[in-house]
């Protein structure tokens, strides 16, 4: 099964993909991840998107497309999916199904997380991963259990994402509405879209999921 995880910055949807990836051996597909360590690691690609992801504006479509479809090959069709992050534009959308229909595949549920747009300002800003393991915290929602010590590999150096500050959020917030929203419109009329309580507890929506996947 392949599945499209959707919704604005800091709705979880990384948490939950990750979440789904160990329960059903699905593959978690992040365009905000495959970026990133294009950044990380210097590439030509990293040197001419920094400042896009820094400013919180979109990558545009054919970089993104390029990626996922290289991706999905890799991938194949064993366990499905997760997508998470992509598509974020209609034609990004519409490519995805071309990139799939070659394989036989196609989008089969489309999980959209109704959040408030306030909240996730907060959730965002908050937010830090460990620079060992890549484990995510939040300076008030999830703290390390010893302070300043990952829970999962005892690493000690912790990062911020540079995109996750107050300003950029907005920014980020504002090309959602404007740019991936309308991908709702979308994939409803393909009958495969499914709208669930994003501001539920972590664990809820985990269920919730779940039960929507397995
Ligand atoms: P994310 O980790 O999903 O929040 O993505 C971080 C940033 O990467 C976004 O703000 C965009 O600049 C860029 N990005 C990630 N996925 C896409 C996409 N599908 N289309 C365009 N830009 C993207």
């Amino acid at each position: 099964m392949n599945i499209v995880l959707l919704g604005p910055p800091g709705c979880g949807k990384g948490t939950q993909a990750k979440r789904l990836q160990d329960r059903f051996g699905m593959t978690q597909l992040s365009t905000g991840e495959m970026l990133r360590a294009e950044v990380a690691s210097e590439s030509p690609l990293g040197a001419q998107v920094k400042a896009i992801i820094e400013g919180g504006s979109l990558v545009p479509d054919e970089i993104i497309v390029g990626l996922i479809a290289k991706r999905v090959a890799e991938t194949g069709s064993s366990d499905g999916c997760i997508l998470d992050g992509f598509p974020r534009t209609v034609p990004q959308a519409e490519a995805l199904d071309e990139i799939l229909t070659v394989s036989g595949m196609r989008v089969d549920k489309v999980i959209e997380f109704g959040v408030d747009d306030s909240a996730m300002v907060k959730r965002i800003t908050g937010r830090y991963s460990c620079d060992s393991c890549g484990a995510g915290y939040h300076d008030e929602f999830q703290k390390p259990v010893a302070e300043g010590v990952c829970d999962n590999c005892g690493g000690e150096s912790f990062s911020r994402r540079a995109d996750d500050n107050e300003d950029v959020v907005r920014a980020r917030l504002v090309e959602y509405h404007q740019q991936t929203a309308p991908i709702t419109g979308y994939y409803a009329d393909k009958g495969v879209l499914v709208t669930i309580d994003g501001m539920a507890k972590i664990d809820e929506v985990t269920k919730r999921l779940e039960s929507l996947v397995g």
